[in-house]
């Protein structure tokens, strides 16, 4: 598939990344459930161990099935390679770790995953990486963040929890001008909603957990490559630039081009870091990518139906839903993720942190998790759950206030979404 670019985003969805099975003709993609792959001869095992030649030689570091969700994810970002693990989490990690060593820091936005913060914030430190938080709103204080150790700058396209969207092609101007690679967390907007490769990112990274699987049943990860940065252009990315000891001096931005990051993440990240993603996983998300375009068009419909609904309730305080007209952010919906911004937002409710507890223990279709990008509908209080490890401040400039709830819009009919809310909000 991957030499005919112009295939549709469904078509890509069906297909990228798999042909029917070789072996056996199966149409689906089997679960490849080997750690192993048996040497063709001693030779080839020499050769793939020395990365002279691409093929399978244990799961840790490929695996068939997960090939196919490589390519059909790099497909639909439009990168050059794709490097799934074990979680969202993992593939930031991942991502990361080519570009960073003890020292240096990464420049990242306010507004980020609960998760995504306390790692930068306390985890990656352990590392001797430090991130620097800035409001990514503000080109100029993101610019005036970056200084000689910064190795990359980090943003979410549409940022959970208020659905807020990034200037991307502002932040890539930034990070191109320093020279810098731009990481974005496409988790919430997905391919079919945004592109952040058009937009100028280097990587895009993606809790495969969420809407690419989109029916809650596994975590996984993924970290797609332009193939675009230049990591020669200065002596800032060794691990790519320079000579790898562990692979007899082999130089990955000379020997693989564009796919110099994709190999080092499978060739050092996964076999060193081990954070593997699971072939059976793997399946899953595959079989969730089949109906990507299907269910996010469904998700948006419903979430601009409900985000109006609810803007207008008397309980209501506050939707940050970008799809609204009334949002601040509604005028970057058409530039950078044109079929919509997704189905996730948050309310803030006029009985504050009560109104909030009450709310979600009253409802009876959304149930309350700790996940998103779900087909049903899911709703947490992020202050007491996902950001309850940040101070009131933080919370409050992660969009995740005391007050609010954040949803997930899933895609069941919306009169019963909004009767479900209705029963809810007048108790
Ligand atoms: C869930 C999530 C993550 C973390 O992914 P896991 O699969 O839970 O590790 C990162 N970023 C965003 C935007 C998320 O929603």
């Amino acid at each position: 598939m991957s030499d005919t670019p112009n295939r549709g985003f469904s078509t890509l969805s069906l297909h990228a990344g798999a042909t029917p099975d070789p072996a056996t003709g199966a149409r689906n993609t089997p679960i490849y459930q080997s750690s192993s792959f048996v040497f063709k001869s001693a030779e080839h095992a020499a050769n793939l161990f020395g990365l002279k030649e691409v093929g399978y030689i244990y799961s840790r570091l490929t695996n068939p099935t997960i090939s196919a969700l490589q390519g059909r994810i790099a497909a639909l970002e439009g990168g050059a390679g794709a490097v799934c693990c074990s979680s969202g989490h993992a593939a930031q990690l991942l991502a990361l770790f080519p570009l960073m060593s003890p020292g240096k820091n990464v420049v990242a936005s306010t507004r980020l995953y609960g998760g995504t913060l306390t790692q930068f914030t306390h985890t990656i430190k352990r590392f001797g990486w430090e991130a620097k938080f800035v409001d990514f709103d503000d080109a100029q204080a993101v610019e005036n963040a970056i200084d000689e150790n910064t190795r990359a700058v980090f943003c979410e396209s549409i940022a959970n929890p208020g659905g807020y969207i990034t200037d991307l092609d502002a932040i890539s101007a930034i990070s191109d001008k320093a020279g810098l690679p731009l990481i974005v967390d496409n988790t919430t907007a997905t391919p079919y909603l945004c592109n952040p490769i058009k937009h100028g990112a280097t990587l895009v990274v993606h809790s495969a957990t969420k809407y690419l699987t989109g029916n809650g049943s596994v975590t996984g990860g993924v970290v797609v490559d332009s193939g675009k940065f230049d990591w020669k252009a200065s002596d800032k990315f060794p691990s790519l630039s320079q000579p790898e000891p562990a692979y007899h001096g082999l130089v990955f931005a000379d020997t693989f081009g564009p796919m110099a990051f994709t190999f080092h993440g499978i060739a050092i990240g996964l076999r060193d870091l081990g954070m593997t993603m699971n072939p059976q996983g793997a399946h899953y998300t595959l079989m969730g990518i089949e109906t990507l375009s299907l269910r996010m068009r469904e998700h948006v419909k419903n979430a601009i139906t409900i985000a109006s609904w609810l803007e207008k309730n008397e309980h209501v305080e506050e939707v940050t839903y970008a799809g609204l007209p009334s949002s601040p952010y509604h005028d970057r919906v058409a530039r950078i993720c044109p079929n919509g911004a997704s189905g996730l937002f948050t309310v803030a409710l006029k009985g504050g942190y009560d109104a909030c507890i009450k709310l979600i223990e009253n409802l009876e279709l959304f149930s309350h998790v700790a996940n998103l990008g779900d087909a049903k509908s899911l709703i947490i209080h992020p202050a007491s759950t996902t950001h309850s490890q940040l101070t009131e401040a933080e919370q409050i400039k992660a969009g995740a206030a005391p007050n609010l709830v954040r949803i997930s819009i899933g895609i069941e009919d919306s009169d019963d979404l909004i009767a479900d809310l209705e029963q809810a909000l007048s108790k």
